[in-house]
């Protein structure tokens, strides 16, 4: 997998540029709602073959079980794509489905992503210390052959994106991570 930035359609790529830049666009408004809500700045949708958002989730580490909207809180595996899961239930032909988030997945929710058989993602930004290409080449594990990844396709949305999350990455990840952080988003974390 490359990380270059590329707005090459992908083979399986079912939209055009514009819609997925408005899809990545609903990531980082629902980040932006977590962040209000006291929980880490990451959003996801998930996105039929027809191009109909068919859920919506955001992190929720910060916040309290929701008992009334089933939603998961107050955990640290509160993760906004596995808030979308576990809304979604289960998932009708994974396979055409494609999930956008704010920040690349982790490998909680990248490997549950894939063992789902999900088609597609597609991330706003990187995660130099949490997302999972820093400990796994995304094509090398075995549970994610079937999942094509589309990582930062607009400059724009990316920057846009680690300044939203680049805070929460000095908090919350050791000093190693923060120093990844830094040398990956030099502009985006500086003054912090
Ligand atoms: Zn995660």
């Amino acid at each position: 997998m490359t990380t270059d930035s590329t707005s090459a359609p992908t083979p399986t790529q079912r939209f055009s540029d514009e819609q997925e830049r408005m899809f990545l666009s609903e990531t980082l408004r629902l980040a932006r709602v977590s962040v209000e809500k006291g929980s880490s700045p990451v959003g996801a949708i998930m996105v039929n073959a027809q191009g109909e958002i068919i859920g919506r989730g955001r992190n929720r580490t910060g916040e309290d079980f929701d008992a009334e909207e089933q939603r998961p809180g107050n955990a640290s595996l509160a993760h906004a794509e596995m808030d979308l899961y576990f809304q979604l239930e289960r998932l009708k032909d994974p396979e055409t489905l494609t999930l956008y988030t704010s920040l690349e997945p982790c490998l909680m929710c990248g490997g549950a992503s894939a063992l789902l058989s999900v088609g597609r993602i597609v991330w706003a930004t990187d995660d130099a210390w949490g997302g999972s290409g820093r400990l796994i080449r995304w094509d090398d594990h075995p549970a994610m052959q079937n999942t094509e990844v589309r990582p930062h396709p607009f400059a724009d949305l990316e920057r846009e994106g680690a300044l939203l999350f680049a805070p929460e990455a000095k908090r919350a990840f050791p000093e190693e991570g923060w120093k990844l952080w830094q040398e990956r988003y030099p502009e985006e974390t500086r003054g912090l």
